[in-house]
């Protein structure tokens, strides 16, 4: 019977589906469980697929880098090469929204990719690690999934990685869509896909020895952004600020943003965590008309840790700033099939 189910591999890189007490409550929970401790301990999964496991990490999701995921893309890949219908990645939540959008532009393969976790851990009573998992399984095996790239499965919700975003501290409904809202949900583990996503597949070739360091900065109040005449003394390669509302910046940080683009990439997001940038409403010093006229370039619809994933790793590949610019063109252009 077993050998008739679809095969899933399940990658686990720790977090608090991973965690549990070492003894003495007082010092908390760690990351301990590998994938193999997680799937044996949900029977149910049993009836779904055939799970090969792979401890890839062990720690708190913070800690993972680009090149990790670059690392674990590839072996995604190998394993979709070698048969498996879909693959379920168990992390840290902390993370996910940049880890499952670094795998969506990443991961040559159409087969679902399924980044899950838990908000209580093992030892917590109402741990939702054991659900998530079993949801995860359902959109790893179902032929609805495929083609919608990696998704983000908790609390019986599925959300596209591009607009995902973490946005409780502790709650189990944290992972929410502000943009466009979940495109489906998990219900008596039947999988629903209300809404379908373009692929952003191909936009992207990165290196995996090096991928260099590319800075966030929120922007607040009244800010003449003095902090950012350290990011070409600290190495960065490039930049990503998070503006005001539609992409605004106080008149008095134009000129630290205007130097810094004539020698890196500095992309232009919103703080506001959702909807595009805008490109031609305001005029005013600062606005997103005179950043985008000094050479900022548009993030569109990502938000901040959105595109610092995708500057990253294009910067990775050697994309200078005129294709770095194309490239945030391209992908939004994508989003909407244009
Ligand atoms: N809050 C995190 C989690 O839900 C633990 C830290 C991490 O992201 O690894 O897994």
């Amino acid at each position: 019977m077993s050998s008739e189910l679809p095969r899933v591999t399940v990658f686990s890189l720790g977090g608090t589906i991973a965690s549990t007490s070492a003894g003495d409550e007082a010092l908390g929970v760690v990351p301990q469980l590998d994938a193999r401790d997680l799937v044996s301990a949900v029977p149910k999964l049993r009836d779904i697929a055939t799970f090969e496991t792979v401890g890839f990490r062990q720690t708190s999701s913070g800690d993972l880098t680009l090149i990790d995921l670059a690392e674990l893309a590839r072996e995604i890949d190998r394993r979709f090469d070698d048969g498996v219908v879909g693959v379920i990645v168990t992390q840290g939540t902390d993370t996910i929204e940049e880890v499952s959008f670094a795998l969506e532009l990443l991961v040559a393969g159409s087969q679902p990719v399924v980044v899950t976790g838990a908000m209580r851990d093992a030892t917590k009573p109402g741990g939702d690690g054991p659900a998530n998992l079993v949801a995860a399984a359902c959109v790893a095996v179902s032929p609805q999934s495929s083609g919608l790239g990696t998704v983000v499965v908790l609390n019986d919700q599925i959300h596209a990685a591009r607009f995902v975003r973490k946005t409780n501290t502790s709650s189990p409904s944290t992972f929410e869509s502000p943009t466009a809202g979940p495109i489906g949900w998990i219900v008596e583990n039947r999988v629903r896909i209300a809404l379908r996503t373009s692929s952003l597949k191909g936009l992207l070739e990165p290196s995996l020895d090096f991928v260099p360091d590319v800075a966030l900065f929120e922007f607040a109040l009244g800010d003449d952004a003095r902090l950012l005449r350290y990011v070409d003394t600290a190495q960065y390669a490039g930049i990503v600020i998070e503006g005001l509302g539609g992409g605004h910046v106080p008149s008095r940080a134009v000129p630290e943003l205007t130097r810094l683009a004539s020698m890196m990439p500095v992309v232009l997001a919103s703080r506001t965590g959702s909807g595009d940038v805008l490109a031609s409403t305001y005029g005013f010093e600062g606005s997103e008309i005179d950043l985008l006229s000094r050479g900022l370039i548009s993030a569109g619809f990502l938000d901040g840790r959105k595109a610092r994933i995708f500057l990253s790793y294009l910067l990775a590949s050697g994309n200078d700033v005129d294709a770095v610019r194309t490239a945030f063109a391209d992908i939004n252009d994508a989003l909407t099939g244009a």
